[in-house]
C-alpha cells in the first residue's frame, strides 16, 4: 500500500492540473490538460480519466499503482456526498455529481472538495502550515478565497459555505459591491481586482502623480503587480493602497484568529506575492487587533507551495480518506 500513488487533479475553468503523487507527499509527476466545459461539462471527467490512463500508460504502469483519486473543483461541494453545488462556469447544472461521475469514468475511490480548501489542505500537508492542524489559508488572487482546517479537518459548515473569508464585511458603510451580492466584502479590497480599483481610485483624484500614475498614463490600466512593484519604490499612492490593503487584512484576520486560535493563517495568492512590504504591515495591524494570547501564539506566514497546493490538497483527501 505504501508504495502505491495517489491521483490529485486541480480542476480550474480553462486548465486542470494532474499529478501523481506518493503516500509522503512527493510529486512524482505532474501535467496539465484545457479543461473542456462544452456540452454542460459532460466531458470534464471522461477528459481526466484519459489523461491520467495515458500517463500510466506512457510511465509503464497499470491502474492498480492508484490508490485513488482526489480533485479539487471550483465551487460549493457538499464533501459527504460529492455533489457539486454550483458550478456555472464548468458548464455542469446545480447539484452535479462530482466524485460518482469521478469514481465511474476511473473504477478507483474518489474524493472531492472545494478548491480554496484543497489549497489550504496542500499547505498544511506540505507547505507552510507544516504538518499544522489548526490553520487557515486565505488565497489572495483575482477573489479571495479561504479554507479553515480544525483538527485536520475542512469546516464546512452546515450549507458548504464556511471559510469564505473573502466575503467578510470589512466596510460596512459605502463599500465597493462584490460579486456575491453584497457591499464592503473583504474582497473588494484584498484582491488583485481590489487593488487595482483602489489605485485607479487614487489616481482619479486631482493632481495625481508618482511613478504609478506614469504607469497608468502610459497603459490607460495597471496591474495589482505594478501597485506592488511601486510601493516598493516608495510610490505614495501604491503605498497608500497597500497600506489600507494591509489594515483590512490585518483586521479580518485578528477577529478570525480571535474566533478560533489557529496555530497559522497561510497567505498565498498571486497578491501574497508581494512578500515581506505586504505581511510586515498585515502583521502590524494583526497585531493590533487580535486579542493578547492568540497575537501571541498565532502565527501568520507566506504560502510556500504555490501552484501545487492544489493538487496536494486532493490527494491528501485520498490519503486522509482511505489510508490514515
Ligand atoms: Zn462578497
Amino acid at each position: 500500500m505504501s508504495n502505491q500513488w495517489i491521483a490529485g487533479v486541480d480542476l480550474g475553468g480553462t486548465t486542470t492540473k494532474i499529478a501523481f503523487i506518493s503516500m509522503d507527499g512527493d510529486i512524482l509527476h505532474k501535467w496539465e490538460i484545457p479543461t473542456d466545459h462544452s456540452n454542460e461539462g459532460q466531458y470534464i471527467t471522461s477528459n481526466i480519466a484519459t489523461s491520467i490512463m495515458e500517463k500510466l500508460e506512457e510511465l509503464g504502469q497499470s491502474k492498480t499503482v492508484l490508490a485513488g483519486v482526489g480533485m479539487g473543483a471550483p465551487g460549493p461541494i457538499d464533501y459527504e456526498t460529492g455533489v457539486i453545488l454550483n458550478a456555472v462556469n464548468l458548464g455542469w447544472s446545480d447539484n452535479f455529481p462530482l466524485r460518482d461521475s469521478l469514481e465511474s469514468v476511473l473504477s478507483l475511490p474518489a474524493a472531492v472538495e472545494n478548491d480554496a480548501n484543497c489549497a489550504a489542505l496542500g499547505e498544511m500537508w506540505q507547505g507552510a502550515g507544516n504538518g499544522a492542524k489548526n490553520l487557515v489559508c486565505v488565497t489572495l488572487g483575482t477573489g479571495v478565497g479561504g479554507g479553515v482546517i480544525a483538527n485536520g479537518n475542512i469546516v464546512t459548515g452546515v450549507n458548504g459555505a464556511a471559510g469564505e473569508i473573502g466575503h467578510i464585511t470589512t466596510l460596512p458603510v459605502g463599500g465597493a459591491p462584490c460579486n456575491c451580492g453584497k457591499t464592503g466584502c473583504l474582497e473588494t479590497i484584498a484582491s488583485a481586482t481590489g487593488i487595482v480599483r483602489l489605485a485607479v481610485e487614487e489616481m482619479n483624484k486631482p493632481n495625481s502623480k508618482g511613478e504609478l500614475t506614469n504607469i497608468f498614463n502610459r497603459n490607460k490600466k495597471i496591474t495589482a503587480k505594478d501597485v506592488i512593484d511601486s510601493a516598493r519604490k516608495g510610490d505614495p499612492i501604491a503605498v497608500k493602497v497597500l497600506n489600507e490593503v494591509a489594515f483590512h487584512l490585518g483586521l479580518a484576520l485578528a477577529n478570525i484568529a480571535n474566533t478560533l486560535n489557529p496555530e497559522k493563517i497561510v497567505l498565498g495568492g498571486g497578491v501574497s506575492k508581494a512578500g515581506k512590504i505586504l505581511l510586515d504591515s498585515v502583521q502590524d495591524y494583526f497585531d493590533k487587533f487580535a486579542f493578547p494570547p492568540v497575537k501571541n501564539s498565532t502565527k501568520l506566514a507566506l504560502a510556500t507551495l504555490g501552484n501545487d497546493a492544489g493538487v496536494l490538497g486532493a490527494a491528501w483527501l485520498i490519503k486522509n480518506k482511505f489510508i490514515g
